[in-house]
């Protein structure tokens, strides 16, 4: 097993050819796992209304430039039957936290709806926040079995530097949060942003550990990118001491986190993540390449897509899924092995 140290290590090498290295042992040993396939999931943004205030994402409820949308049932259930129709075997719901029953008991409803195309023959991921342990059931009583709900920072004091001290952003409560997710039988993702400010590379070596020792079967981690109608971006302009990686070292420290983590833990689902592409235009290829399996292309309608900006990604407005030669698993959920082991 990797040492914190080596792991460290290996995050500062700047050497390409070790790095390069790394990305196939990842990339045999995923093979060698979980076989060769990439599974999809569409990606549908319901709604950019977001009740919370996170530092470094463009729909916070404390940006008053955004503008803001929520899809209809018709449009979301629409979004859903092109997933189907294209044979990706899943979709995922995301979208801003509201924890209001107007809300909740929509996405009850909704989930139902996505249940009935094809007879059950989409799975469900929801991306939609911290809720109620109740409404966490509710919500998989109703179908959906995958939930996506990131760490952000696994490091307590990070994640208070990157959230508004204002009661509605507690570390404890994200993990209670995943906790719930997991005793009530979802497979539970979460993950980090790597690259943030006062991020180092002894932080990223401690989220892996962090993944790995909370079981987590799926991964989605991805890259910090910065907004510029946001807290983090606006102090950093003119603090000197706010700084973080350049689009190069990002891209390369999210390959290379990607990586260990298939070494750190061989079965289990990791996205490419759509970030990524807003770093470089190969972005999720490469991930592929260094061991993920999963890539979520967006079904949200192009006109609400331009809204749904949690990051500066006018680099990828204009989808183009080029896997090229990757295998897609068309039409099967994709599980993840190391949930079914459990
Ligand atoms: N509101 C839900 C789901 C939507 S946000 C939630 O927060 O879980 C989905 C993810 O977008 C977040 O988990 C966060 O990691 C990511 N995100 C937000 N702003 C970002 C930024 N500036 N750069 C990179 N990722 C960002
Ligand atoms: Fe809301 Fe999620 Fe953005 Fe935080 S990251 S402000 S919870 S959409």
């Amino acid at each position: 097993m990797l040492s914190r140290k080596e792991i460290t290590e290996i995050l500062l090498c700047k050497e390409p050819e070790l790095i390069s290295d790394l990305h196939k042992r990842a990339l045999y040993l995923k093979l060698n796992t979980i076989g060769p396939k990439v599974y999809l999931r569409g990606l549908i943004e319901i709604s950019n209304i977001c009740r919370k205030n996170c530092l470094y994402c463009g729909i916070r409820s404390g940006n008053t430039l955004c503008e803001r949308y929520t899809l209809t049932d018709e449009e979301i259930l629409l979004c859903a039957e092109h997933a189907y129709a294209a044979g990706y075997g899943s979709v995922t719901i995301q979208g801003g936290e509201r924890t209001d029953p107007k809300f909740t008991d929509r996405i009850t409803s909704l989930v139902r709806r996505v249940k009935l195309i094809g007879n059950g023959a989409l799975g469900i991921t929801l991306s939609l926040g911290e809720q109620s342990a109740e409404v966490y059931k509710e919500w998989f009583d109703a179908g959906a079995h995958r939930y996506l709900l990131r760490i952000e920072a696994s490091d307590p004091d990070l994640f208070r530097k990157i959230h508004p001290d204002d009661g509605h952003h507690s570390y404890d409560r994200r993990i209670k949060a995943l906790m719930d997710l997991k005793s009530i039988g979802y497979q539970t993702g979460s993950g980090v942003m790597i690259g943030l400010p006062w991020q180092n590379a002894e932080d990223l070596a401690s989220d892996l550990f962090f993944m790995k020792e909370m079981d987590f079967p799926m991964i989605g981690m991805g890259p910090y990118v910065p907004h510029d109608d946001t807290p983090i971006t606006i102090r950093a302009a003119s603090d000197p001491e706010i700084t973080f990686p350049s689009v190069t070292d990002r891209l390369d420290l999210s390959l290379k986190m990607i990586s260990l983590l298939r070494i750190l833990v061989p079965d289990i689902n990791i996205a490419a993540s759509t970030a990524l592409e807003a770093l470089h235009p190969k972005g999720r290829i490469m991930a592929i390449n260094a061991g993920a399996n999963i890539v979520m292309p967006n079904v949200t309608p192009a006109d609400y897509r331009k809204n749904y900006n949690l990051y500066d990604r006018k680099a990828i407005l204009l989808e183009d899924l080029n896997l090229g030669e990757v295998e897609i698993g068309f039409g099967e959920w994709g599980d993840s092995l190391h949930f079914k082991k459990v």
